[in-house]
Parts: structure tokens; sequence; C-alpha cells
């Protein structure tokens, strides 16, 4: 294991130049401390948990210093938000510090964000708030653990640094890791910016560096975007599977690896509600829980139209028709997997559509239902359930189906099909009002609970004693949260 000046950089993106980023030193906050640490994200880098206790620790992450081989830069990218193309976005607040290679010979980009202004910050401060930083972080290692692809955070940095949002509130700064940060929106940014050559270096950088499988394809280019258009399809499938809304899907915030991206007004949901909208600021539903689906292609079709040049129209279009099948193949493979069942069955998707209607229309809390379905065997649990549906008549002919299924579906015996039930449903999600619970703690200097909250959520499906007021339904007030993506 590493100590703090032991990591090793390899600077690939910052080595593309000027054209693609800026050179910016990070703006330190006032006060350092730190809020929490992911030991797993830790070994990612192969460090020590132990040296996250240090001062140095919270320095180098409050922005105090730098490795001598850290190269500080902010990308230059552009995107569609909400629809509309927007020429140039960028790291407006956060800085791409350097690459790291771990043992494993794994890069991992050290992107700091709330780092302060760059040339890309537009009107913003360049910061980051607590709160802000606590939800990422939080959805980062807790989506992680439920086995859906995200970057990764290795730490929050707290301070005393004032910050105007609403009201004035602290700085933070979070840690974020991922193996590249490069985004949709910056071969849109070279493609409309008409700069054939970038866009040509950055697509070898990603074709060589991310997708170097794809090179040896007679097209290596229509194989790199296929692979993206797989990842993504299953990456959605994921998140709808868990109930993950993501809030803002804009394509700036679309990673060309399939991983989950940019958190900011996202929510798991509590009660299943298809319709439901995380993002405050989204008063048409753009980004609401089922259009996720759907969205996904669109982003991939603003994609696709910044690789013409590389790719033939005809081809893109047969590409992103794959992403429909593919999306529903992974979901009902995982809802299959979901109700504790082994094999297909032509019904199985009319099943689980059923189950959801029902649910809906009842607010029956998704989580949890999945859970309880598999405490018990088949038939008593579904006695157990019903009373959590407004549709009694409903429901017992959904569960006379579900209860005959299971009896078809394989010789397995009960008991292993419940322990490969919670294998697959969490006990605990990040609910909203958890988070919110953690952030106001901390907001009063107590960081004992954020810390808590991420140790349940790194092992989701495993019961932990002790904490089953983390496997709750939200209290009233915790229902309905409002999260505007002012962070
Ligand atoms: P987001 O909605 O967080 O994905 O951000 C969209 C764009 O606004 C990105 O280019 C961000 O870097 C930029 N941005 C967001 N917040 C700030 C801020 N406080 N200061 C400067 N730029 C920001
Ligand atoms: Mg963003």
């Amino acid at each position: 294991m590493k100590a703090l000046d032991e990591l090793t950089f390899d600077n690939r993106f910052a080595r593309l130049g000027d054209a693609f980023s800026t050179h910016v030193l990070p703006e330190p906050l006032d006060e350092p401390r730190l809020v929490v640490a992911s030991p797993a994200a830790m070994a990612l880098l192969d460090l020590d948990p132990a040296v996250a206790e240090t001062p140095v620790f919270a320095e180098l992450f409050g922005g105090h210093k730098l490795w001598a081989e850290a190269e500080p830069r902010a990308m230059v990218y552009s995107g569609h938000q909400f629809g509309g193309y927007t020429p140039q976005l960028g790291d407006g607040r956060g800085l791409l510090l350097g690459e790291v290679y771990n043992a494993a010979g794994e890069h991992w980009d050290l992107h700091l964000k709330g780092a302060g202004q760059t040339p890309y910050s537009r009107m913003g401060d360049g910061r980051a708030v607590l709160r802000s930083s606590i939800r990422e972080f939080l959805a980062s290692e807790a989506l992680h653990a439920l086995g859906i692809p995200s970057s990764r955070a290795l730490c929050v940095i707290g301070s005393s640094t004032p910050v105007w949002r609403e009201k004035q509130e602290r700085g933070a700064m979070v840690l974020r890791l991922a193996n590249s940060h490069i985004r949709f929106g910056h071969f849109e940014y070279f493609y409309y910016t008409k700069k054939p050559e970038q866009q040509a270096e950055l697509a070898e950088h990603v074709l060589k560096l991310h997708y170097p499988e794809c090179r040896e394809q007679p097209e290596p280019y229509l194989a790199m975007f296929r692979e993206i258009v797989e990842r993504n399809a299953e990456m959605i499938a994921k998140w709808q599977a868990y109930g993950f809304c993501h809030g803002v899907m804009n394509t700036d915030n679309m990673s060309i690896l399939g991983i989950t991206f940019d958190f900011g007004p996202f929510a798991f949901l509590d009660d299943f509600d298809a319709h439901f909208i995380c993002n405050h600021s989204d008063h048409d539903g753009r980004y609401s829980f089922s259009n996720q689906v759907p969205i996904g292609q669109w982003n991939l079709s603003a994609l696709a139209q910044a690789l013409t040049p590389f790719i033939s129209v005809d081809a893109l279009k047969e590409t992103l028709g794959l992403y429909l099948p593919l999306y529903q193949a992974h979901y009902l493979d995982l809802m299959r997997r979901r109700l504790g069942l082994t094999t297909a069955e032509d019904d199985d998707q009319k099943l689980v559509e059923r189950l959801l209607k029902l649910m809906q229309n009842s607010g029956v809390d998704y989580t949890l239902f999945f859970r309880r379905l598999g405490d018990e065997p088949a038939a008593l649990a579904v006695t157990r359930l019903r009373d959590d549906f407004v549709d009694r008549a409903g429901f017992d002919a959904w569960a006379e189906l579900y209860t005959a299924r299971i009896a078809r579906d394989g010789d397995d015996t009960e008991a292993q099909r419940r322990a490969r039930m919670h294998a697959v449903n969490p006990l605990y999600i990040l609910r909203n009002y958890l988070a919110q619970n953690a952030i106001t703690a901390a907001e009063s200097g107590d960081y004992s609970e954020v810390r808590r909250l991420h140790e349940v959520l790194s092992k989701p499906f495993e019961e932990q004693a002790g904490m089953g007021q983390y496997a709750q339904r939200p209290p009233d007030w915790g229902k309905h949260l409002e999260i505007s993506c002012s962070s």
C-alpha cells in the first residue's frame, strides 16, 4: 500500500495540449477538513486508508498542495442541455489534477470538483457546496456497491469558505475518480467548432486508451460507437431496475465509458412512480424516470452526429437501432433476477409490467417490495405484501401468476432462491431523506452520520446489525424533497 507521496502519474489527457484543456491551479479552501473518505475508492489508488486522517490529505484535496507530477487542467467541452445546444461548456468548477496508475495498471483520473474558477466558469463562482459534494460522494459509491457503473469518489473535504447559493453555505471539494472524464460533449465541441484535426486526435485518444480491443475490428470507430451504445443501454437498464433517476442527462453529463456521471438533483425512487421528476427545475419532465430510457438514445444520437466524420450515417443509424433491444434485454434480465427467476418465459415482460402498474397505483416502496418478496417462501411473502396494495384483487391475480411462475422456474430450494434474491435486491438505498439527514448533521460540523450512511450503503445487500433505521420508507417530511440544480 502506498503513502500519499507515492502516487505515480501519467497525464495522458494533459499531453493532448491546450486545444483540449487549460492549465489552472486549484483555489484552496479555508480550513480544509476531512468530511468522509471511501476506503474502497482509496484502494483503487493503492492508498493506505489510514492516510485519509492525516492533515496532508485534507490539504491535497482541499486545493492547498499539489504533487509535483500533477498537471491541473480544466477541460473544454460543449453539449446539449435540456435538448438545446450550448456551444461552449467545460470544467467550470472542476479540475483534472492528473492521471494516476495503480499496481494493476489501471489509470484513474483525479478530478477535484469545487476547485475554483476556470476560463469555463461563465457566471459561476467555481465552487461546490458541502451539500452537493456529499450527495455526489454518497451516490457514486452507493451506485458502485449496487453494481451500477459509476464514477467513484475518494473523499469530501469541507471548509469554512463561504459560498452563496440561495443562502450562504460552505464550500467543499469532492475528489472524483474515473478511468476517463471524456464526455459525449467533448466530441460535440470539436465537431461543432469545426476542428477536424483535434476531433480526430480526440477520437484516436479514446480508441487507443479506452477501447483498444476495437482497434482490431475492420471499422474501429464503428466498433467503439457500438460499445458505447451497449454500455449506455446496460447502464440505463440498471438505473431503471434499481429506481435511479439521474435528473440532468445533458450530453455534457454523459460519459464515453458508459458510467453514471455528474451528479446533481438525482434520486432513488421511494414509492414506485414511472413519471417521477427528481429535478425541481425540469418543468417538462424531460428527464423523468421513465423518459431516461428514450433520452439515453437521444443522447447517443447526438454523439452519433458528432461522429459522422468517422462513420457512415447508415452504420451509425443501424448501431443506434441496437440501443432499445439491448436495453430491454438487460432490463428484463435484471428484473427476472429481482423476482427470483432463473429461466426466461415469453410472458415475463408482462409479469413485470403488471407488477409495476400495481405498485404505481398504490405508491408501493420500490426497494422494500423486492427485498420482502425474497424474505420468505413466495406464497407467504405475497400474502404479507398484499396489504400494501389498494387493489387487492389485482395484486392477488398477479400473485397467483407469480407463484405459479416461481414453481415452474427451476429446481433449486426455496432457501436458495431467497439467497439469490437477497443478493440482487438491496435492503439499503440512498433515499433522499437519508442523504438530507447526513447533510444537516454535516452542515453543523457532525460528520458521523455521513460516514455511517456511506458505510451502510457500501454493503447494500447485506443486513447490518443495528442499522434498521436505514431500511425504512421516508417520513412525511422526506417524501418530496425539492432538489434543484443549484449545487
Ligand atoms: P452541471 O449542471 O453541474 O453539469 O454543470 C453545467 C456546467 O456549468 C458545467 O460546465 C459546469 O462546470 C458549470 N458550472 C456548474 N456550477 C458552476 C459553478 N458554481 N461555477 C462555475 N461553473 C459551474
Ligand atoms: Mg456537468
